[in-house]
């Protein structure tokens, strides 16, 4: 069985990373969505909020699960039994920073490589902190978003 975990902050979802999660199902027995929250980046969307979204917007694909942990992404990973960690790239500026930590993960743990999938050219722009900067300013960000995780925004919005 052939396992991949596609780790990042998720704050919220986008549909680029649904786009990378919808494609790497395709390559895997099981895609393991995680949530990683061992950073000292503070985020918007709650821990509970960020999965709640994730579930939603990956509920019609049948070989993915969603989670979350603190730990390190290898650690992850081998507690898992995937020997694949899935990462998205939408521009050079991704490239070097991937570069830089699929070296770092490869130091820590050979037996784990780390895949990378390229951004579709449509949501090459689109990214959790634009998407974050747009709600503060109340913008309308249907058209980055999964229609249930749009609703769900919405309602934050409104509080
Ligand atoms: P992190 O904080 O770990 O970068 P993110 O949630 O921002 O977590 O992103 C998780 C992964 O998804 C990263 O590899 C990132 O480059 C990738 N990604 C983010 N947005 C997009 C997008 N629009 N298209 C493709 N990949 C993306």
């Amino acid at each position: 069985m052939k396992k991949a975990i596609f780790p990042g902050s998720f704050d919220p979802v986008t549909l680029g990373h649904v786009d990378i999660i919808e494609r790497s199902a395709k390559l895997f027995d099981e895609v393991i969505v995680v949530i990683l929250h061992n950073s000292e980046k503070k985020s918007l969307f709650s821990l509970e909020e960020r999965l709640r979204y994730l579930q939603h917007a990956t509920s019609h694909i049948g070989n993915v699960r969603c989670t979350s942990d603190d730990g390190l992404t290898v650690a992850f990973a081998k507690k898992e039994g995937a020997n694949a960690i899935i990462r998205g790239i939408r521009s050079i500026k991704d490239y070097e920073y991937e570069m830089d930590i699929a070296s770092i993960n490869h130091h820590m743990d050979p037996d784990i490589e780390t895949i990378v999938l390229f951004a579709d050219a449509k949501y090459s722009y689109v990214s959790s902190s634009m998407i974050r900067e747009m709600i503060r300013y109340q913008q309308d960000v249907s058209a980055f978003v999964d229609e249930d995780v749009y609703e769900a925004l919405k309602n934050k919005q409104l509080q």
